[in-house]
């Protein structure tokens, strides 16, 4: 019997189960895979990914990483570079650094603290201590767990390849954005908020050492129309280049697009300077979905909690999860920590207040952006007016990097406010903004 399992290693589960055992709690990381393994991801850190690394002690192991400054955005033929903002709490860096060496790096810091990582291992079910049916709303509660049943693969652990059961207190959910476990438990994601969808893939760049990511905000298809999405080239530093595209679900013409074709269209309208060809690719592309915006729950039960994808957690802003992940995995290793100590469930019910309160409103506005954006003429408009200032894009990378100052309110913060303000005065789902936009934007265009 085990305080805690964590089912996932990956940010969400490795920082809650590190997070957990600096505390001194028993806690056991179920991962399927060994590490290294390869996740597909575009590889970025922002700072506040950074931020939650060197609180785990992690910094010093990113050296060999490629550090960058900012981000350049590019859009309607125009280019603005920002460096990442000064900030308090935050560094003014990120790094790139694949998914292959960044998730053991953690898994392992985990271990260190005193976790055990049960690694090449599957949770094939939960084992659910009432009888009676999961929840399947997203605002009940989860069932209570008693474990759940784990299966090694052949040649882990003793070799046996049978199931056997895993016993603790509590379980953390934390198995990515298909969460298999999640959904058996009654998870659902809310179809009427944001999905991201998103593929990447390497190439060999000599500008592999660029100081800037870079994102492309009007992409094209072959005959070179604007299609709804986004691009980006993400400099690793190590001779290649993460390169992808993505698209989001209030798009509603995302359906018809391939993204493969999107994908080969973008690599060749990226600027000739990265030299993307089909030469100098490393491989097929592979890709995945982006659950955003707190699009899943429940997110508590008794004795179970979901973190990162499992519950939702990218920001719609920017398709960022690394650090959501991390930050939502320590605040479930919180909330556990004061529930093993004697409050037992009411400090489970705490952590979903707790996100809430801390993600929230910002992800109002953030679905509220998404949703206006994906209007093509809305976001011509607004990309166009934003791309001749640099000062309004830079006050922008703030809101949407999740970088805003609470001691020195500026530009970013009061605009911001007005938003969040305006997003409070409607529906959840602004599906009436949206309405009302793309009507005014229709009209204008006709
Ligand atoms: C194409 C693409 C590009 C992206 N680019 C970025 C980016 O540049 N920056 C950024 O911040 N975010 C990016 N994201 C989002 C980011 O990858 C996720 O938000 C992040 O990985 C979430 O972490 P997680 O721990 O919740 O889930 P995951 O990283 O998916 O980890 C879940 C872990 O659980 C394991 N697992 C699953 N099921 C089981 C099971 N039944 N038993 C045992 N183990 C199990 C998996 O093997 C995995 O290791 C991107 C996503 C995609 C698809």
């Amino acid at each position: 019997m085990h305080d805690v399992i964590v089912v996932g290693g990956g940010p969400a589960g490795s920082s809650c189960a590190y997070w957990l055992a600096d505390a001194g709690w028993d806690v056991v990381v179920v991962e399927k895979k060994h590490f290294p393994r390869v996740k597909t991801c575009g590889d970025g850190l922002t700072p506040r990914a950074v931020r939650q690394l060197a609180d785990m002690g992690l910094e010093d192991a990113l050296a060999g990483s490629h550090k960058y400054s900012g981000l350049r955005a590019y859009g309607f033929g125009q280019s603005i570079e920002m460096q990442w903002p000064e900030h308090p709490n935050f560094p003014n860096y990120g790094y790139t650094i694949t998914r292959h060496d960044l998730d053991g790096l953690v898994a392992e810091r985990a271990v260190k603290a005193g976790a055990a990582l049960l690694a090449g291992t599957e949770v094939v079910a939960p084992i659910i201590a009432e009888a009676g049916s999961p929840s399947s709303s997203p605002t009940g509660s989860l069932p209570q767990l008693k474990g759940v049943t784990i299966k090694e693969k052949a040649g882990t652990g003793n070799g046996s390849g049978g199931e056997r059961e895993l016993r603790a207190r509590y379980v953390v959910i934390a198995d990515g954005a298909n969460s298999r476990v999640g959904r058996m438990l009654g998870t659902n994601r809310r179809r009427d908020l944001p999905l991201g969808m998103a593929l990447r893939g390497y190439y060999t760049s000599d500008r592999h050492d660029d100081p800037f990511i870079e994102s492309h905000l009007d992409i094209r298809d072959a005959e070179g129309n604007v299609v709804p999405g986004y691009g980006w080239i993400f400099p690793m530093g190590d001779g290649r280049v993460n390169v992808g595209v993505g698209l989001l679900s209030t798009d509603r013409r995302w359906k018809g697009v391939n993204t493969s074709h999107l994908m080969d269209a973008f690599v060749n309208w990226a600027p000739d300077s990265w030299g993307l060809s089909p030469e100098t690719s490393l491989g097929p592309p592979t890709g995945g979905k982006l659950p955003m915006g707190l699009s899943v729950g429940p997110r508590a039960g008794a004795n179970v909690l979901l973190a990162g994808d499992a519950a939702g957690t990218i920001n719609p802003f920017n398709g960022e999860g690394i650090a959501y992940g991390y930050e939502t995995g320590r605040l479930a290793a919180a909330a556990l920590g004061h529930a093993l100590s004697g409050e037992g469930p009411r400090a489970l019910a705490d952590y979903d207040r707790q996100i809430d309160a801390a993600y929230g409103p910002y992800y109002k506005v953030a679905r509220a952006f998404v949703r206006m954006i994906s209007n093509p003429q809305a976001m011509k408009l607004c990309v166009g007016v934003g791309m001749r200032s640099e000062f309004i894009m830079s006050q922008l990378l703030r809101i949407m990097a999740n970088l805003m100052r609470p001691d020195a309110p500026g530009p970013a913060e009061i605009g911001f406010r007005a938003m969040e303000l305006i997003s409070r005065l409607l529906p959840d789902e602004v599906a009436a903004l949206e309405a009302v936009t793309s009507e005014a934007f229709s009209a204008r265009a006709s």
